[in-house]
């Protein structure tokens, strides 16, 4: 069993992304397996290097202990996804191969429009398949203006999984409306393409994290299918997926990457102690109970103890003040 933590270091990490890695941790420890601290620095505009190391530095001061990834200070680059791109472009190119996906010219202002086109049925209008039947002689043309995205050409599927958080779930992928992209037009790797990649690299077999990411696992299984299709390796096996409630704030934010909230770095700057932080995750988001705790502190060792019982977990209100 093989679980891990992969957050984007676009800032600090702070309380909503320590409260998932605890329970992909937890999770991973009471089955005696592997831990993977993967760098998803993808986004190479938003995401940046320095923030990455302070990453892992919090996460080694709350006492986190990994078998594979990145350390402080550390030169093994094979964790963080910006130096990985030259075998995200090898699986696409074998995938081109295979016209398992096509290059997309449509601009934002076209994409833009589609999407906000209404739809019979209220089906959301992703993409309306529009250069999946390029021809060659066209697509040749277009290639000499314009640098294309690439989508993968998804054929119309039921996909069914059970959810450990969220229970059995049903998506519906309808071909060309669902076409999603693999490689931006400015030469980025998608998030989809790379976490899939990655998860299959490394041998993850359980994948817990924000509910927020619940609705990209659709088109993450496709991949999967589609990748096991077409290099026929019984080596590409589905992970298990567990999609954790995020906290909210006090205000009733989410406490996802794209929220801001209060981060490990203020707390310690305010002498907030490791298992003074964990201890608060631990209480507000009803892995412990606060009776049961000294002073509500908890370390990372007491924790891996404790009865995960995942589905009484629900959204909960983390409210702190970092100045006690
Ligand atoms: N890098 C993503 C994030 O920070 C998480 C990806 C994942 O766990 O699949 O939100």
């Amino acid at each position: 069993m093989k679980g891990r933590f992969a957050p984007s270091p676009t800032g600090y990490i702070h309380l909503g992304n320590v409260w998932i890695a605890l329970l992909s941790y937890i999770s991973t420890k009471q089955q005696k397996g592997q831990y993977v601290v993967r760098m998803e620095d993808i986004d190479i505009q938003r995401s940046k290097r320095e923030l990455g190391e302070a990453l892992l530095d919090d996460l080694e001061w709350l006492g986190f202990e990994w078998d594979e990834g990145p350390r402080v200070g550390g030169s093994e680059s094979t964790y963080w996804q910006s130096e990985r791109q030259a075998f995200y472009g090898d699986i696409l190119e074998h995938l081109a191969s295979e016209k398992l996906i096509y290059p997309c010219f449509c601009n934002r202002t076209r994409l833009h429009s589609i999407a906000s086109a209404p739809h019979v049925g209220e089906v959301v209008h992703r993409y309306d398949g529009r250069c999946r039947h390029l021809e060659d002689k066209l697509i040749k043309e277009f290639m000499m203006s314009k640098e294309p995205s690439l989508r993968l050409a998804v054929n119309s599927c039921d996909i069914d999984f059970v959810d450990c958080w969220q229970g059995f779930q049903h998506i519906h992928l309808e071909g060309e409306l669902d076409d999603y992209v693999l490689r931006r037009g400015d030469g980025m790797y998608a998030y989809n393409l790379a976490v899939v990649l990655d998860d299959i690299a490394m041998g993850i077999t359980e994948v817990i994290r924000g509910d927020d990411l619940l609705e990209t696992t659709g088109q993450q299984i496709y991949l999967y299918r589609t990748l096991q299709t077409s290099f026929k390796s019984k080596n590409i096996q589905l992970p298990s997926y567990g999609h954790a409630p995020l906290l909210i704030d006090s205000e009733g934010h989410r406490l996802s990457k794209r929220q801001k909230s209060i981060t490990i770095r203020e707390l310690r700057e305010n002498q907030w102690s490791p298992n003074r932080i964990l201890g608060e995750l631990a209480i507000v988001g009803g892995l412990v109970e606060a009776h049961t705790l000294s002073r509500r502190e908890i370390s990372l060792s007491e924790l891996i103890e404790i009865d995960l019982n995942v589905p009484s977990l629900s959204q909960k209100t983390i409210e702190i003040q970092i100045k006690e």
